[in-house]
């Protein structure tokens, strides 16, 4: 008898009768014989309904807004276990701090620490499916938390490597993990396998198919994760390790983020320990700072220093650099800022022995008169950030660059 955990996403249990056929699902691997537990989304829009309510507050404590935005999820266990029921399958539903659900005290994009296995296994015993809602745990002092948006694909893998489980299927509105976003480049082509490093850099780079730690818990905890379609009856895409990828291409996928901004801080005095001092303020608001350019005045005395930053930490940034800047820890003349602006990334294990990628990428943006505004690279990544309004076209244009919408050719 196998273990299996089956996430569906809010799409999936948009309404009553979508969750009815979530259960058709469960179902099917309760009648091969497995033992099941599923973990939902909160039903689609309601998360962001949610946090919609928080926002017309002028106060904001993450932990009081978890506890508002993690209620969607309970909704959706109770009534997938009442649908589980209807069809004559035993199911009961939780939630996270009845499971043990551990995370630390991050609230908004707290990171699981431990669950409590016993207790799905127990149920296991008396033939029930254990229902789990995603997203949410409990903190040591006792708080509900979240572990940022889209973490039910977090939450999913934390259960498979807690119950040891054979497979952990992650289904969605596609059927698996494209060369990029079905939406936005319908000839986008389907990967019946992907590295995990690689689907690491993707989701990481606004791939939203799977969260990233959700990725990042795959590879390390071993877990055998799948991408498929709960509307759809076609075979997904499976996550393995990258030596079992046999037809590759030199690009394997373009990725894209809409949730960048752009911070410029002028006329910083170049001293040593200018840069830690910008950025300590920002690590210590827990900000993710990601692209990062200096320029150097002739003179050597002044230095201009952009970077990114989540568009939705944009405000805390600024808050956070004005307040060093008034305390006397930090000196400069002005600070910038713009939110119009997106990531577009090449990604691609290949690109480490194959020259000319980055050439292709610029020149693909150039003959079309984008600009770039900031690049930074990696062994299997170009990212550039550009003006947002041009980020479909970039993405169409540099998918058709590396002939993504053709049939792979193996790369040695
Ligand atoms: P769920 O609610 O099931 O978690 P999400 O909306 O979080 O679903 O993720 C699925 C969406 O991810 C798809 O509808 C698609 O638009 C988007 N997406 C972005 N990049 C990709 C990609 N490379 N492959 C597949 N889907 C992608
Ligand atoms: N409901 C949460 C969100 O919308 C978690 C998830 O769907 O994965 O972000
Ligand atoms: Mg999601």
């Amino acid at each position: 008898m196998a273990i299996i955990v089956q996430k569906f996403g809010g799409t999936s249990v948009a309404d009553v009768e979508r969750i009815r056929n979530v259960a058709q699902h469960v179902k099917r691997e309760v009648d091969a014989g497995n033992q099941v537990a599923v973990v939902v989304s909160a039903m689609a829009g309601e998360t962001n309904r949610l946090v919609g309510f928080c926002n017309e507050f002028t106060v904001r404590d993450e932990s009081e807004y978890d506890t508002v935005v993690s209620t969607g999820e309970q909704v959706t266990v109770g009534l997938l276990a009442l649908a589980l029921q209807e069809i004559g399958i035993k199911a009961r539903s939780w939630l996270g701090w009845q499971l043990g659900i551990r995370t630390d005290s991050t609230h908004s994009k707290a990171r699981i620490e431990g669950i409590n296995a016993e207790v799905i296994l127990e149920g296991f015993t008396r033939g029930e499916v254990a229902v789990i809602p995603g997203f949410q745990g409990v903190t040591d002092e006792g708080r509900i938390s979240t572990l940022g948006r889209g973490g039910s694909d977090t939450s999913a893998v934390a259960v498979a490597a807690a119950l040891k489980a054979e497979r952990c299927d992650i289904y969605t509105d596609v059927d698996g993990v494209y060369t990029t976003d079905p939406r936005i480049v319908p000839e986008a082509r389907k990967l019946q396998k992907v590295g995990y490093e690689e689907m690491l850099e993707m989701a990481s780079l606004g791939a939203k198919v799977l969260q990233t730690r959700s990725v990042e818990l795959a590879m390390k905890e071993n877990v055998r994760l799948q991408v498929l379609s709960s509307f759809q009856d076609t075979p997904g895409t499976l996550l393995v390790n990258e030596e079992e990828i046999m037809e590759r291409r030199k690009v394997t996928g373009i990725a894209y983020s809409k949730n960048e901004a752009k911070v410029t801080l002028i006329n910083v005095e170049n001293t040593p320990g200018v840069a830690a001092k910008i950025f300590s303020p920002l690590a210590d608001s827990e900000i993710n700072v990601d692209m990062i350019v200096q320029n150097v005045s002739e003179d050597g005395l002044k230095t201009n220093v952009t970077f990114t930053v989540p568009k939705t930490d944009l405000q805390k940034a600024l808050e956070a650099l004005d307040a060093a800047q008034k305390k006397g820890e930090l000196v400069y003349g002005k600070l910038l800022s713009d939110s119009n602006v997106a990531k577009v990334s090449v990604i691609g294990i290949g690109m480490q022995s194959h020259a000319g990628i980055a050439q292709t990428m610029f020149s693909t943006l150039a003959s079309k008169g984008i600009n770039i505004l900031v690049i930074t690279t990696s062994e299997i990544k170009i990212s550039v950030l550009i003006d947002e309004e041009s980020s479909d076209d970039a993405v169409r244009m540099l998918h058709a660059a590396y002939e993504l919408d053709k049939k792979p050719k193996r790369v040695e």
